[in-house]
């Protein structure tokens, strides 16, 4: 396939959200054909998204909605659909080139595993799935060829540390984090929702939010680091950097240590994972060194963070452990949201679907889904 990315069309899984309005900016911007939009059930902004983005095929998870949508859409000439097959087959469209997972949560995991399948550039915002399934994910696409390209902000930044070098030169990865908006807070008992949701940097859809306040967002990202690059979690570093201009760094084992700095916009490595290898003119300008000041980094704080120490737990017992953490973290995060449960009961619920676990090694796609849907039961 031609490296002008205008010759792939996309599928954009969770056109409706945050990291869906930022793909189809980037999109419209660059010329990019969109032939897929989806969302969970907000028909109205999924046809105002279809329409345009002059998407051939509009797709949403929940079947009830479908004649809404197909109303919606009537005389657009964008064809409707629903339910969870038609996001997998929006996906694996023959016209598509490109997949943006961009659904929260591990509802995103069939449709991920379908794109691998069919060999699609993967371009990963959704991270549940690879925490979940990562070896799964990362065999499937490369079995059909397909290639695999971050989103996250701090994966964009390893992966272009990395290009060219192999894993054994590295010494560790530095993955950096906000530290969100508890870093300075030191009793975390009675944080609320409204607060836990005001992040200082990034602008985000809610789950996401509350696992940046929790820290868990690095967790399930030192999981998802060690999928992507093959580097094992001990030598993944977690340091907070509170500007979320220094997206992540690698260090090498002649000491040289290569970093990856922007703006704290989503737009940039969206872009990249759609245009890699090449960067495009894009809406998004190089910081301004001189009127940024200082660049600070510190350790997280694991005893206030606890979330830090279970991933690295999770990432040590492997198997169903990396599941088990994403689906406890969240019922719990949906429990928080709707006042059901405190913060802190966030870490408490995740301690002890750990505790319990009874694991199995190179777990097969069933028995990854059984133990997602049991923890859930479980600990909802
Ligand atoms: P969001 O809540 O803003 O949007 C989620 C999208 O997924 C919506 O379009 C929604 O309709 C769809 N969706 C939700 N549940 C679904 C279901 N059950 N079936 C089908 N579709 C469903 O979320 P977001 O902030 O854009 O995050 C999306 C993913 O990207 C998450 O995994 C998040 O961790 C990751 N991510 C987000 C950011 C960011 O800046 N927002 C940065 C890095 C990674
Ligand atoms: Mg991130």
């Amino acid at each position: 396939m031609s490296d002008d990315p205008r010759s792939r069309a996309i599928c954009i899984l969770g056109a409706t959200g945050s990291i869906g309005a930022s793909t189809l900016d980037v999109a419209s911007r660059l010329g990019i054909p969109v032939h897929a939009v989806t969302a969970h059930s907000k028909v109205a902004e999924l046809a105002r998204d279809a329409v345009a983005s002059k998407a051939r095929v509009a797709v949403i998870g929940d079947p009830a909605r479908l004649d809404e949508l197909r109303r919606a859409l009537d005389g657009s000439g964008v064809r409707a659909e629903a339910g969870p097959e038609a996001l997998c087959a929006a996906a694996c469209a023959p016209e598509v080139g490109a997949v943006v997972t961009a659904i929260v949560g591990a509802a995103g995991l069939p449709a991920t595993v379908a794109a691998a399948r069919a060999g699609k550039r993967l371009c990963i915002a959704n991270k549940e799935p690879l925490v979940m399934a990562g070896p799964l994910v990362m065999a499937a696409a490369k079995a059909a060829g397909g290639a695999v390209l971050p989103v996250d902000s701090e994966h964009s930044a390893i992966f272009q540390c990395l290009e060219g070098h192999r894993p054994d030169e590295v010494t560790e990865i530095l993955l950096t984090s906000s530290g969100g908006p508890f870093r300075t807070v030191q009793d975390l008992s009675a944080v609320t929702v409204e607060q836990a949701l005001k992040h200082p940097t990034w602008s985000m859809g809610p789950k996401i939010t509350i696992d940046s306040a929790t820290l868990m967002n690095k967790s399930l990202e030192l999981i998802e680091a060690q999928v992507l690059f093959g580097i094992g979690a001990e030598r993944v570093r977690i340091l907070v950097h509170p500007q979320s201009v220094v997206h992540s760094m690698v260090s090498f084992r002649d000491g040289s240590v290569m970093a990856q700095l922007g703006r704290p916009d989503m737009r940039t490595p969206i872009q990249y994972a759609l245009t890699w290898p090449s960067h495009l003119s894009g809406p998004v300008e190089a910081p301004d060194f001189a009127r940024l000041g200082s660049l600070t980094f510190e350790d997280p704080d694991r005893r206030r963070f606890p979330s830090i120490d279970l991933a690295y737990h999770a990432a040590r017992l492997g198997g169903l452990a990396p599941a088990v953490m994403n689906a406890a973290n969240e019922v719990a995060v949906a429990a928080f949201l709707a006042g059901r449960a405190r913060f802190l009961d966030i870490f408490a619920t995740v301690e002890r679907a750990l505790g319990q676990l009874s694991n199995v090694s190179d777990p097969s796609l069933d028995e990854i889904v059984d133990a997602d849907l049991s923890t859930r039961r479980r600990y909802a």
